[in-house]
């Protein structure tokens, strides 16, 4: 950029206010993630990562292995030993998608939380195929999420409306959007989500029963790094204390409807409760998710949210990409 441009740019920006300045940088945070895709560069990506500890072969992993020409402009490879080819995708969740540009694509539509018909429309497949890729997606996602607690866990449960949306064959006749449950309280109709996250930002959130959640429920969902002393905290919930002590945790308890909300500064459960809290701002967008697939978006705001708090966007598509590429076939 010329000199005298560039200083212009500067003096002007020092104009703006400060809010103004805030505008600049958003805008310029935004753009970052440019809607081309660069096919080639994310297939190198993709290769560098799946393949980061040397090319070998996904059938019987030798390492003898020879170019072998391309088909539909992927490269192909030829393994000596046991003789049969194979692409940087082979044995991934994506090898039968031809579109790869446009599922790269649709990557990125998640990423900026796009709805279904959006993305369908944006990339121009149809909407099953935009279902079908998404799908894929969160389960290679759910299956690469290993999170194990350790240390002080906070753990909560949450609620949601059981559901059948989208299903064909529904038991009863379906309920309105947004609707209520017939009977009050927590019965079976409602889903309980365990969410437990301990501070050093390893988190679980996941499906544990309908209803209210027995210990043993609980103790299906979390797992534990056991290496080092448990703490945990936790409001008063009857089933949590069960799973403390059948565990052998500590067990610190809030009583909020005393009041008491922190001890000593440290023992609190207030991160559990505000991830509650965006989970459930996250997924109105959704307009209600059918419970099957409820566990795959619970894994998918985990994404989210922590790109959100210290990944940058970039970074996140990245991680997304060479996630669900490199994963192995579901
Ligand atoms: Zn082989």
């Amino acid at each position: 950029m010329e000199m005298a441009l560039k200083n212009y740019i500067l003096k002007m920006l020092a104009k703006l206010s400060p809010e103004e300045r805030q505008e600049v940088i958003s805008y310029f945070l935004d753009s970052e993630l440019s809607n081309e895709i660069d096919l080639e560069n994310t297939i190198n990506k993709i290769r560098e990562s799946r393949f980061n500890e040397g090319l070998v072969c996904p059938h019987c992993h030798n390492d003898d292995i020879i170019k072998h020409g391309k088909t539909n402009k992927q490269q192909r490879y030829r393994c000596k030993s046991c003789e049969r080819t194979f692409t940087d995708f082979t044995g991934t969740p994506i090898e039968q998608i031809m579109k790869k540009k446009e599922f790269f694509h649709s990557l990125q539509c998640m990423l900026e939380g796009k709805s279904l018909p959006e993305t369908a429309k944006e990339i121009g497949v149809s909407i099953p195929t935009a279902f079908d890729w998404r799908h894929k997606v969160l389960s290679a996602l759910k299956k690469n999420k290993n999170d194990k607690l350790s240390g002080l866990l906070e753990v909560d449960d949450t609620f949601f409306l059981h559901s059948e949306k989208g299903n064909p064959n529904l038991a009863r006749k379906p309920r309105k959007r947004g609707g209520k449950a017939k009977k009050r309280g927590v019965s079976n109709e409602q889903v309980c989500v365990i969410v437990g996250l301990d501070r050093d930002g390893n988190s679980i959130s996941k499906i544990a029963c309908h209803g209210r959640p027995s210990a043993n429920d609980i103790d299906k969902v979390l797992r534990i790094d056991e290496d080092g002393e448990m703490l945990l905290c936790t409001d008063k919930h009857p089933s949590l204390g069960k799973y403390a002590k059948m565990n052998e945790f500590k067990h610190i308890e809030l009583n909020l409807s005393k009041n008491i909300r922190v001890i000593k500064n440290i023992y609190h459960i207030q991160n559990v409760n505000s991830y509650h809290s965006r989970l459930k701002e996250w997924l109105r967008r959704f307009k209600g998710v059918a419970t099957r697939y409820l566990d795959n978006y619970l894994c998918w705001f985990d994404f989210v949210d922590r790109a959100g708090r210290d990944i940058k966007k970039e970074t996140a598509k990245r991680q997304l990409m060479t996630t669900v590429c490199s994963s192995a076939a579901a």
